[in-house]
C-alpha cells in the first residue's frame, strides 16, 4: 500500500503526474518505501494484535481508495459532459493561456475541496486512531495545505506549458509534453532531499560516528557513492518507520528515519540500506523514468486522440480549449486504473531483486527477518493481504514472500 512519507515507494513516483489532476496531491516523486507488508507466517515474530489492527486499517484503505476513484471519475466527468467547464473557462476569461491557467487554478481546487475530507479521515483521524500519527490538527493541516500548494504550483505550471503546446505544435504536443514531464520528475526526485523533505521534516546529518562509517562501508562493498547519512525527524509526527535513498546525481543520500534509528539494530539498520542500494545498483530509478516515459508517451496520445473528438463538441474551441481539461484526467486516470496491475507487478519484481541484492550483500538473513518484521509490526501493514488486494494496491511484496526471499 502507498502511504504517507516517503521511500521506496515508487508507486508515488508513477503518481506525481498523474496524481494532481486524480488527487492524491503531492506526496511527491519519493523513492524506494521501506514499507514492509506483513504477514502470517509460520514461526514469525509478528504481533497478532497489531496484524488484526492491519487487516483492519487495509480495508479502512482500500475503501477510501476506491470511494476516491468513484469521486474523481464523477467530478471530471460532470465537468466534461456539462456546461460547467464551458462556464467556468468563460468566467476566466475565455481564451489565452492567462484564463487556461485561471481555469485550471480553480478546477484543481474545487476537486481538491472534494477529496479534502477523505485525504484528512486517511492521513489525521485514521492514523491517529490507529496509533501512528501523534499530530495535532494544526500541523496536520498546515502539511496538508504546504502539499496542496506545492501539487498545485506544478499542476497548474505544467498543464499551462501543455496548453500552450498544444497550440504552437497540435500534432506532436504529446511527444514533447511527456519529455516535458519526465523532466520535471527528475528535478522533482533531484529535489526531493534538499527541498520537498526539509518542508515536512527535520533532516539532519547522522552524527554517530560509529553507523556513518558501517553504511559508508557496506555503500563502498556495493560500489555506490552516496553523499551522506542523514537522520530525518519522522518522531515529531509519526510512529511509524522509514528509510530510503533519495536525491539523483549529486544530492543522493541515504536518509533514515529517527523512529528507525532508536529502535533498530545496527545489522537492521544495514540491511534497510543495503535493499536501497540494491535498487541503485540494478538502476531501478532510469527504469521507473523510461517506464513512466512510455505511460506519459501512450497517456498523452489517447488524450490527444480523445480531444481531437471533444475539441469539435459545440461548447469547445478546438483541441487546445482549456474547457476540455477534463479529457486528461480521465484518459490518464483510465490508463493508470488499467495498467495498475502490470505496473505494481513490476514494481514487485524490482522491489524482490533489491531484496535479494540486500541479503547476498549483507549475507545476514537473522537482520533482514528481524528488520521487516519491526517495520511491519510499527507501520500496522498488512502481513498477508489477499492475491486481489495485493494486485491492485501493492508495489511491494507482502512481508510473507519478503522474508522467504532467497
Ligand atoms: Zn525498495
Amino acid at each position: 500500500m502507498r502511504s504517507s512519507p516517503c521511500v521506496c515507494d515508487f508507486g508515488h513516483q508513477r503518481a506525481t503526474f498523474i496524481s494532481p489532476l486524480s488527487g492524491s496531491a503531492a506526496g511527491v516523486a519519493c523513492r524506494c518505501r521501506l514499507e514492509y507488508n506483513r504477514a502470517a507466517v509460520e514461526g514469525s515474530r509478528l504481533d497478532p494484535a497489531r496484524q488484526q489492527q492491519a487487516k483492519g486499517l487495509a480495508r479502512a484503505g482500500y475503501l477510501i481508495a476506491l470511494v476516491q476513484l468513484l469521486l474523481s471519475v464523477a467530478f471530471w466527468t460532470v465537468f466534461l459532459f456539462t456546461d460547467l467547464s464551458s462556464d467556468v473557462r468563460d468566467f476566466c476569461g475565455g481564451g489565452g493561456l492567462q484564463a487556461a491557467a485561471l481555469y485550471i487554478f480553480v478546477v484543481l481546487v474545487w476537486f481538491g475541496a472534494l477529496v479534502a475530507p477523505l485525504a484528512f479521515y486517511r492521513g489525521f483521524v485514521l492514523s491517529r486512531r490507529y496509533g501512528l500519527s501523534h499530530q495535532t490538527l494544526g500541523s496536520w493541516l498546515a502539511d496538508f495545505a504546504k502539499s496542496g500548494a506545492l501539487g498545485l504550483v506544478l499542476v497548474v505550471g505544467l498543464m499551462v506549458v501543455i496548453y500552450w503546446l498544444l497550440e504552437a505544435y497540435p500534432s506532436t504536443w504529446w511527444v514533447i509534453a511527456s519529455a516535458l514531464a519526465v523532466s520535471v520528475m527528475m528535478l522533482l526526485t533531484t529535489l526531493v532531499p534538499v527541498i520537498i523533505i526539509p518542508l515536512f521534516f527535520k533532516l539532519t546529518p547522522l552524527d554517530d560516528e560509529a553507523i556513518q562509517q558501517r553504511l559508508a562501508a557496506l555503500a563502498g562493498k556495493a560500489g555506490v557513492k552516496v553523499r551522506g547519512v542523514y537522520v530525518m525527524g519522522l518522531s515529531a509526527k509519526t510512529s511509524a518507520g522509514n528509510a530510503m535513498l533519495a536525491g539523483l546525481g549529486r544530492t543522493r543520500r541515504v536518509v533514515l528515519g529517527d523512529t528507525v534509528l532508536d529502535r533498530y539494530s545496527v545489522e537492521e539498520v544495514e540491511a534497510a540500506v543495503a535493499h536501497e542500494l540494491g535498487h541503485h545498483v540494478h538502476r531501478d530509478i532510469p527504469r521507473m523514468f523510461v517506464l513512466q516515459a512510455l505511460f506519459l508517451v501512450v497517456g498523452f496520445y489517447f488524450v490527444n486522440l480523445a480531444l481531437g473528438r471533444v475539441g469539435s463538441w459545440p461548447d469547445f474551441n478546438g483541441v487546445a480549449d482549456v474547457a476540455a481539461l477534463p479529457v486528461f484526467a480521465l484518459v490518464l486516470e483510465g490508463l493508470s486504473l488499467v495498467l495498475s496491475p502490470a505496473l505494481n507487478a513490476y514494481s514487485r519484481h524490482l522491489e524482490a531483486a533489491a531484496d535479494r541484492y540486500a541479503l547476498s550483500l549483507t549475507g545476514d538473513r537473522k537482520a533482514f527477518t528481524g528488520l521487516m518484521t519491526k517495520l511491519t509490526d510499527q507501520n500496522l501493514s498488512d502481513a498477508r493481504p489477499s492475491r486481489w488486494a495485493e494486485v491492485l494496491f501493492y508495489d511491494h511484496p507482502p512481508y510473507w514472500k519478503r522474508v522467504r526471499v532467497e
